[in-house]
């Protein structure tokens, strides 16, 4: 039996707030504002959007603590990162920023206001323990842990947020597709059952085997949708991937897949972060999603040794499978046999 297209509830702030949009710009120009850092901006693209429901804003500190303990919001639904909006206390005090205070969000790029915040708490994180508890090790070579030490802003600032613009793109705008233009092209071409592939990489022939497999297994299309925010420093810029998937779509069988980006701060925390993809693109429709070898894995910790095992990533998203809404489809590592010219799970 066909899955119905699902998805759950999707919060689009935007076409929740378009009725109150013209006094929404009004007030925003009126209003405090801060600039946002290239990861909030990532972040509250998604929060915007609905790729991050059902969050609806910025973390609170009974919140952000309870997705750092338990991976869940308060209410008990499953929610693996913490997703909050850092600002320099000497910055907030300035703009005299207090609980229920109302306060614009700025594009860095273009000084447009994007959202209004409705400030609900002001907290200082506990660095060592964020770094522990959510990537398994107070260690600088860990990217999260080092951006969390050198880039994140003293004061972590809760509330709901209120849309004001889409941030806008000039590069491949038209395969950069909300949650909402996912669903309706899925719609569209009739697709019920769809495996999403995370990528932050060049694809290659091992990528092209592995979807084409998974699609197979679950009688299901795909959906490649690469990470086009932040990803792990050092990795080649998204500028050059994008040429390189648009060069792959084509040797897929007909009609199978499409591409669409994904505006994602990575923070590269393997078990956790496989979760928060899984949600992800459940919100973007998927049913299906693949886990496979070391996913958002971001190597070698200060002693040389690798911060996550290869399958913690999916061991983690497993224990979870009964209330992701999304069927993880896990991957052993995928290697080439020369004899036949093709790849195949290391197992098999
Ligand atoms: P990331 O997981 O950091 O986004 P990649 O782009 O390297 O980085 O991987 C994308 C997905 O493909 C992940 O789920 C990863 O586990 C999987 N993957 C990549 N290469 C292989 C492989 N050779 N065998 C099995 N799974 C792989």
């Amino acid at each position: 039996m066909a899955n119905a297209p699902h998805g759950g509830v999707l919060k689009d702030l935007h076409i929740r707030d378009e009725p109150i949009r013209a006094a929404l710009q009004a007030e925003a120009e009126s209003l405090p504002f801060v600039t946002l850092t290239e990861r909030q901006l990532c972040d509250l693209e998604l929060i915007l959007n609905g790729g991050f429901s059902p969050l609806e804003g910025f973390l609170t500190q009974a919140e952000y603590t309870s997705v750092v303990d338990n991976l869940r919001l308060p209410d008990g639904t499953l929610w693996s990162v913490p997703i909050y909006l850092d600002v320099d206390r000497a910055e907030l005090d300035r703009l005299g920023v207090a609980a229920g205070s109302r306060l614009t969000l700025r594009d860095p790029r273009d000084d447009q206001p994007l959202a209004i915040l409705t400030v609900s708490d002001l907290y200082q994180p506990d660095r060592a323990v964020e770094a522990e508890k959510v990537y398994g090790a107070n260690d600088q070579a860990h990217p999260a842990v080092h951006y969390l030490f050198h880039s994140t802003r003293d004061t972590y600032v809760g509330g709901k947020l209120q849309a004001v613009n889409e941030p806008q793109h000039y590069d491949y705008v038209a395969i950069r597709r909300s949650p909402s233009e996912v669903r309706a092209l899925f719609r569209k071409l009739n697709w019920t059952r769809v495996v999403a592939f995370q990528t932050r990489n060049p694809m290659h022939r091992a990528h092209r085997e592995l979807t084409v497999r998974a699609a197979r297994m679950r009688h299901a299309n795909v959906l490649i949708q690469p990470v086009v925010g932040l990803t792990k420093p050092g990795d080649i810029d998204h500028f050059t991937r994008v040429r390189v998937y648009q060069a792959i779509m084509p040797k897929y069988p007909n009609g199978m897949a499409q591409l669409s980006l994904l505006p994602l701060a990575m923070r590269m925390g393997g078990p956790r972060e496989a979760v928060w993809h899984a949600i992800i693109r459940k919100n973007f429709g998927a049913t299906h999603f693949i886990v496979g070898r070391d996913h958002a894995g971001p190597g070698k910790n200060s002693q040389g040794s690798d911060f996550y095992g290869p399958y913690e990533a999916q061991d983690l998203v497993l224990r979870y499978r009964d209330e992701l809404d999304i069927e993880v489809v896990p991957f052993q590592m995928l290697t080439y046999l020369p004899d036949t010219d093709e790849y195949q799970p290391i197992n098999e």
